[in-house]
């Protein structure tokens, strides 16, 4: 049985006409052969009504604190209520489906509220459903824990559920259809002339995921790399053959071929960022004061990033929201942090940028060459990045795009 589990964004389903042209690729996958899970994401976005964050406005206008419990409750309603849209919209062309939700998929979770992992899947209510000859449409982000609790899988969720099904039932494919033609150099919504990749290792698009790329979650990623399964990544919009993630060694029908990792795969960003820049040259009594520091944060339950430890200067990032949590708790050990709200993070990223000498002398130039500020940086063997005002982000995103050449030829 050839099994296709498709996902398909928020966008993706926002109006019936769009949700018709999800119905004819999910039946040309069937005439292909295909036996097809569908993984769905709550219709629509901020303010759309049945959006996820319509529902949680709708609670948080009569109680602003609610539980955790009630919290993923209100939260998952998006994906109940768009998949048996969908799971409809299906049987009334004439494809027998039904709609089933993370429980009734198998999908066991840790039972964290909020940011649940998966621990394991069931899958024989959706192999039931597939050899009945149904399609079975599952809501994504949410799971159910080992005591009964019905919990969601935090950003990126519905991908997350697509790439665990997937997995579980040793899927040819696992596509995840969303509003752009696949994995580009950069966000297209910044960049004009971003390039589609088509093809790409799980190793390289992880890389960018975790460094903001939001396109796909890099959870998705690591469980579709567990088993080797192929992850598309597609437009519901256009017939752009889209993205192929796989290893790079791909052996199916005996043909091997290798695809290498590109020494520059795309430009990266995220925003949202304040830096916490603190002069221990200037502290009375400094001794001790890094750890003071650190593990006031974690007590506040506040993650850091990005930290620089000196003999004189300590510098880390919080969230901009939590910024000025962070500044009170400091202050309240007699530290006077100096705080630089708005910044965001670029990266180049590439997995086969390792010992490559001058990437970064031209990310230098690229950004000194429109005065964009460099306040902090760093690296790995995958990435440089760089801090910047989120003032001047697009624009450094674009002329980091611009300095490698990653541009339509
Ligand atoms: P969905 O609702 O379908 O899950 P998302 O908004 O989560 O969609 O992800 C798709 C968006 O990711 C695109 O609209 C695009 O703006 C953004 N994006 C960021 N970086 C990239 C990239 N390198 N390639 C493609 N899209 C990207
Ligand atoms: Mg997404």
């Amino acid at each position: 049985m050839k099994i296709a589990v498709q996902k398909y964004g928020g966008t993706s389903l926002a109006t019936p006409e769009l949700r018709s042209r999800v119905c004819d690729i999910i039946a040309d996958a069937i005439n292909d052969d295909y036996r097809v899970v569908v993984v769905v994401s709550a219709i629509g976005r901020q303010n759309d009504p049945y959006a996820t964050d319509t529902f949680i406005n709708l609670v948080k206008q009569v109680n602003p604190n609610p539980s955790p419990r009630e919290m993923d409750l209100i939260m998952s309603c998006g994906e109940m209520i768009s998949g048996i849209v969908l799971s409809n919209h299906l049987c009334a062309r004439g494809i027998a489906s039904t709609f089933l939700t993370g429980e009734q998929s198998g999908l066991v979770t840790d039972g964290n509220y909020g940011n649940a992992h998966i621990l394991y899947i069931n899958p024989q209510n959706i192999m039931r459903c597939l050899e009945a000859g149904l399609v079975p449409v599952v809501a994504g982000f949410q799971g159910v824990g080992e005591n009964g609790e019905l919990t969601t899988l935090g950003r990126g969720g519905s991908d997350t559920t697509a790439s665990a099904l997937g997995v579980a039932l040793n899927a040819d494919y696992i596509d995840i259809f969303t509003d752009v033609d696949g994995i580009m150099t950069a966000d297209p919504r910044i960049v004009d002339d971003a390039r589609l990749i088509d093809n790409i290792t799980y190793n390289e698009i992880c890389q960018m995921a975790r460094e903001g790329a939001k396109v796909v979650h890099p959870r998705a990623i690591e469980i579709a790399m567990q088993r080797g399964i192929p992850l598309r990544v597609r437009s519901t919009f256009s017939d752009s053959p889209g993205t192929l993630v796989r290893n790079r060694i791909d052996s199916k029908n005996d043909v091997v071929s290798i695809i290498r990792d590109m020494l520059i795969t795309g430009i990266t960003h995220s925003s949202d960022i304040a830096q916490i820049k603190i002069d221990i040259a200037k502290l009375q009594y400094p001794r001790g004061i890094q750890l003071n520091i650190f593990k006031a944060m974690a007590e506040a339950g506040i993650s850091v990033d990005f930290i620089n430890v000196q003999p004189e200067l300590i510098m880390f990032t919080v969230a901009d929201e939590q910024a000025e949590q962070a500044e009170l708790i400091l202050k309240n050990i007699d530290i006077f942090p100096v705080i630089e709200f708005n910044c965001a993070k670029v990266a180049v990223v590439g997995a086969a940028m390792t010992g490559i000498p001058g990437v970064m002398a031209r990310v230098v130039e690229a950004l000194d060459q429109y005065d964009i500020p460099i306040l902090q940086s760093g690296d790995s063997y995958t990435n440089i990045w760089c801090l910047v005002k989120k003032d001047h982000m697009k624009l450094a995103v674009k002329a980091l795009h611009d300095q490698f050449e990653l541009g339509k030829k």
